[in-house]
């Protein structure tokens, strides 16, 4: 399947590959012999779930300054909320007793340079079916954000009284607070 020929274009792709599973059980290997974390509960400390885009530029814990165990992080494209991650919200709130939501969407998203509709007829094309997904595609990062804090209030199994959502900045790493609704 050449999936590269679609995000040529938008994105900047090499096509050089090579596995890299022999470097990352190696990786790990290393990891096991100082491994520390032996004693931390599945339980989130901090009470705190995290939606976010799975933007390579993003890591979430340095961002934040977060440590493993201290919170919950979702990823899908986009940070989209899906019903798969209010399924896993949900969750974390009714059996990990978290409380707190934070969103991070971020500039320079992936899904601000795909048409849908392109995309997928790319895919019926080749493929002789098309996906019955949405790609969430959006053009504002700060009203993609919202869409989703709407979703969080208006779904009945996740409680959103302790929410806020943010933009992520890729060129400052810095964050900016989005409100609720727009003024
Ligand atoms: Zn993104």
């Amino acid at each position: 399947m050449n999936l590269d020929r679609s995000l040529n274009s938008l994105f900047v792709v090499s096509n050089n590959f090579s596995e890299n599973i022999d470097d990352l059980i190696r990786n790990n290997n290393e990891f096991a012999k100082s491994f520390d974390d032996s004693g931390l509960q599945a339980a989130p400390t901090m009470k705190l779930v995290v939606v976010a885009c799975m933007d390579s530029r993003m890591d979430i814990f340095k961002l934040l300054g977060l440590e493993n165990g201290e919170a919950h992080i979702i990823r899908n494209a986009g940070g989209v909320i899906t019903d798969d991650v209010i399924r896993s919200v949900c969750l974390s709130q009714r059996l990990m007793g978290t409380r707190e939501i934070v969103l991070l969407h971020h500039t320079d998203c992936g899904l601000q340079k795909v048409s849908e509709e392109k995309f997928k007829a790319e895919l019926e094309g080749e493929l002789g079916i098309k996906p019955r997904w949405s790609l969430e595609t959006f053009v504002d990062p700060y009203s993609d954000t919202r869409q989703s804090m709407e979703r969080l209030i208006v779904t009945p199994f996740v409680d959103h009284s302790h929410m806020n959502g943010f933009v992520y900045d890729t060129r400052t790493g810095e964050l900016y607070k989005v409100e609720e609704k727009a003024k």
